[in-house]
């Protein structure tokens, strides 16, 4: 598989505080790669390639890292993820990926885990990515767990079969869960570089084919202690659940503004005809600064357990599920035939718009467990 290098230099191979650079300047950085250096291969990701070089770049710049910050406030990281997704939603998917595995060892109080892992993951050097859709639907009461563990001396022994994790390789790791023969869960990180862990293609998708998406198999896998992220994971999950879904929004965020930047881009051409349209771009401009409003207030407090905020975060999910399919089917309609053909991102931005609306927790998971709460 070719890797074409970024065409920004790296700025150093150092997990780089987040206040290292100027605030301004990481997030100009950010979108230079976007714009310049993933812009061109966004066509090629679509249909396949993976493309690790990018995601280093962005590592070697602080953008894992940006939750890192004191407070763990969410907002930067949101932003980001919304500014690569503007150029392609895979990436965008590939950037959360990273950063729920980063913000998976940054809660864990697993001080041996954090020593070995944080700092590279954050950094970018260790690539990888959650396993988390089979156990958040079990959580909520829809599927069974597929990874069943037991206790052995110095951690555990693991087997399943997970039918999708993205952003993996051969030396790549992810968060993971299993359930003990006595019901008991345990989140830890598994290596997929370990002989016991096989990572199979899965079929071809209807998009986000470049995000190294695997089915994992793990035959009795060895995980020891010091990659156990919470035993019992249950006062963990309530702790890392609202960034888990408000990370996401970064997706929804940048291919909705993506949409009314294609909108706009037919006006000066088709206005006169588009104008008979029943939404225009003004329309969906006003909802995305309603939901980016919300997703970046609530970025701010992250650990609040209340069940009035989990519900404002569980609408915010839905909407911008919503929001991307919605947007990319009236930009198709504003593009017309000319979004229509293969060459242009019109149709590949619709395709996308349906992950948004269908990666767990998917759109009819959330409106169970809204239809669940107080
Ligand atoms: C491109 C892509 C990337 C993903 N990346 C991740 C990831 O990184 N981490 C993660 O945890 N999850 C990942 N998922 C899974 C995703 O989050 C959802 O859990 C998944 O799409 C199923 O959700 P659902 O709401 O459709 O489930 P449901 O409608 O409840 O149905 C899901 C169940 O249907 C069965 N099923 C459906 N289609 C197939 C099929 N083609 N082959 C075999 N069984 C099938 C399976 O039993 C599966 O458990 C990914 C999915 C896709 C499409």
């Amino acid at each position: 598989m070719q890797v074409v290098s970024p065409v920004l230099p790296p700025l150093g191979s150092a997990v780089p505080p987040p206040a290292a650079m100027p605030e301004t300047l990481l997030p100009r950085r950010i979108r230079d790669i976007a714009t310049q250096a993933l812009a061109p291969l966004a066509e090629d990701i679509d249909k396949g390639h993976y493309p690790e070089a990018i995601l280093r770049a962005f590592g070697d710049l602080g953008g894992f890292s940006q939750h890192l910050a004191e407070g763990h406030a969410l907002g930067d990281t949101i932003e980001s993820m919304a500014t690569i997704s503007e150029t392609c939603l895979s990436t965008g998917f590939m950037h959360w990926c990273q950063s729920t595995l980063v913000w998976y060892i940054l809660n864990s109080e697993n001080e041996a885990l954090k020593a070995k892992l944080l700092k590279d993951c954050a950094a970018g050097k260790r690539l990888g990515g959650t396993g988390l859709s089979n156990p958040m639907k079990t959580i909520f009461g829809i599927e069974q767990m597929k990874l069943k563990g037991e206790r052995v001396e110095g951690g555990y022994k693991v087997k399943g079969l997970l039918p999708w994790v993205s952003n993996l390789g051969p030396d790549h790791l992810f968060g993971g869960m299993f359930e003990t023969p006595d019901g008991k869960r345990i989140m830890a990180v598994i290596d997929c570089a370990d002989p016991a862990v096989t990572l199979k293609a899965c079929e071809p998708f209807l998009a986000m084919d470049g995000t190294g998406t695997y089915a994992v198999q793990v035959r009795d896998l060895f995980i020891a202690d010091d990659m156990i992220l919470a035993d019992p994971a249950m006062p963990y999950i309530k702790k890392i659940r609202a960034g888990f879904v408000l990370l996401q929004a970064g997706m929804a965020i940048g291919l909705v503004r993506d949409c009314v930047r294609m909108m706009e881009e037919v006006r000066p051409s088709l206005g006169h005809i588009n104008a008979y349209l029943e939404v225009q771009p003004e329309d969906i401009a006003a909802q995305l600064e309603a939901i980016e409003a919300e997703v970046f207030e609530l970025a701010k407090t992250p650990y609040d357990t209340s069940d009035a905020y989990w519900k404002r975060v569980v609408s915010a999910r839905l909407l911008g599920g919503e929001a991307s399919v919605q947007a990319a089917h009236h930009a198709m309609l504003h593009c017309g035939a000319r979004g229509y053909v293969a060459a242009h991102r019109c149709q590949r931005r619709l395709r996308e718009a349906y992950f948004v609306a269908i990666v767990t927790p998917a759109t009819k998971q959330l409106r169970k467990m809204l239809s669940e709460m107080p």
